[in-house]
């Protein structure tokens, strides 16, 4: 390993809000681990809830949980992983993960709930660096997608995740809110795993043409921006064409008043998913009277575990599609540029490239 590097750019947190590019050392590997040459890192909105110290983030901190790029560098005890191969990593971490004694929820094989959860550029250090290190067991090689593409495994497998939560039933009819990329990756797997029908509403605008590009939904509603009577119209035009409502509804805007309105839409004996990320302080104000005598299910969805594999076989095989998701790419320098271009709401998928 005598090409094994020894300093990298960064973008490093000293605190939340408070970060710069900084030079650091390149992490070793352990014996178990890979060294990953990160071609790109996928920024999405846990990296704003980051930014600002929500999400269980822990600083000092170089954030980045969405990396993917070439194995520069493997430990001796690694297997079926080579110097070259492409890969992505699964990012979260339990007790097992970490060789810490199992807590509570692991020792009842629930690892996703870990009191110990750590998930790589949310708790410790990820991808928004040149190198980034894995353990031999959360790293899944690709081959026939691009780099670009890759970037959108992680938040496929957090919407596999979803639909393991949800368990729609054969012939659903879906109402999605929201058409980020988390929400595109739901709604394809949605009608892969048995959704007769797919509505997809949300903000007029990119995110939606390419949410019909790439054939997402079966109905898209495009709602005019910035709420008023118009939105309020076609709120109701939903209502009209659906008198029953929807088996499920998925909110994945992470928009607190959404959440609110969501509930309204599912039919008796419905599920509704909780689906986004929200400010901490961000509450809804249903009926429990709705929720008890229509017996709606409420399910929340957080991030995965075990859902890597099955996003690798999705997206390799082209089954999910996508193609143009990432409309945005910066270099590690201009990382504050593409938090501000996540606030404009005028990209779907933004990505960091650290070797400009
Ligand atoms: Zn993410
Ligand atoms: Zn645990």
């Amino acid at each position: 390993m005598s090409d094994y590097p020894t300093e990298m750019n960064s973008v490093f947190y000293t605190g939340p809000e408070k970060f710069e590019i900084r030079r650091v050392p390149v992490p070793k590997i352990t014996d178990d681990e890979i060294l990953l040459k990160v071609t790109l890192c996928g920024v999405c909105g846990t990296d704003q809830h980051i930014h600002e110290g929500e999400f269980m983030s822990k600083f000092p901190l170089i954030p980045g949980h969405e990396a993917v790029g070439v194995i520069h560098a493997v430990g001796k005890n690694v297997k079926g992983l080579n110097v070259g191969d492409h890969a992505a990593a699964d990012v979260c971490n339990s007790c097992q993960d970490l060789g810490l004694t199992m807590c509570h929820y692991c020792k009842r094989g629930e690892p996703l709930f870990c009191e110990n959860f750590s998930a790589k550029g949310v708790a410790m250090d990820g991808g928004f660096a040149e190198f980034v290190t894995y353990n031999q067991s959360k790293v899944f090689k690709y081959s026939n997608i691009s780099d670009e593409e890759a970037t959108l495994l992680e938040p496929a497998s957090c919407a596999i995740h979803g639909l393991d939560k949800l368990k729609p039933k054969v012939g659903a009819e879906v109402l999605l809110l929201g058409a980020g990329p988390t929400g595109l990756c739901m709604a394809q797997l949605l009608k892969l795993n048995g959704a007769a029908k797919v509505v997809i509403a949300a903000n007029d605008g990119m995110k939606m043409d390419i949410a019909e590009k790439l054939n997402c939904g079966d109905e898209y509603v495009r709602l005019k921006r910035g709420g008023g009577e118009d939105t309020e119209a076609q709120w109701k035009k939903i209502k009209e064409d659906y008198p029953h409502g929807f088996d499920c509804v998925i909110e994945c805007t992470g928009v607190e008043s959404l959440v609110d309105r969501s509930i309204d839409f599912v039919r008796r004996g419905g599920s509704l998913m909780v689906y986004g990320v929200y400010a901490n302080k961000a509450r809804v104000h249903w009926s429990p009277t709705k929720i008890f005598s229509d017996e709606i299910n409420i399910i929340g969805s957080f991030s995965q575990f075990y859902c890597f594999g099955r996003a690798i076989q999705y997206l390799d095989s082209g089954k999910l599609n996508v193609k143009g998701m990432v409309t945005n790419v910066f270099d590690l320098k201009d990382f504050q540029k593409a938090l501000d271009c996540m606030s404009s709401r005028q990209a779907l998928k933004i990505a960091i490239r650290p070797h400009a």
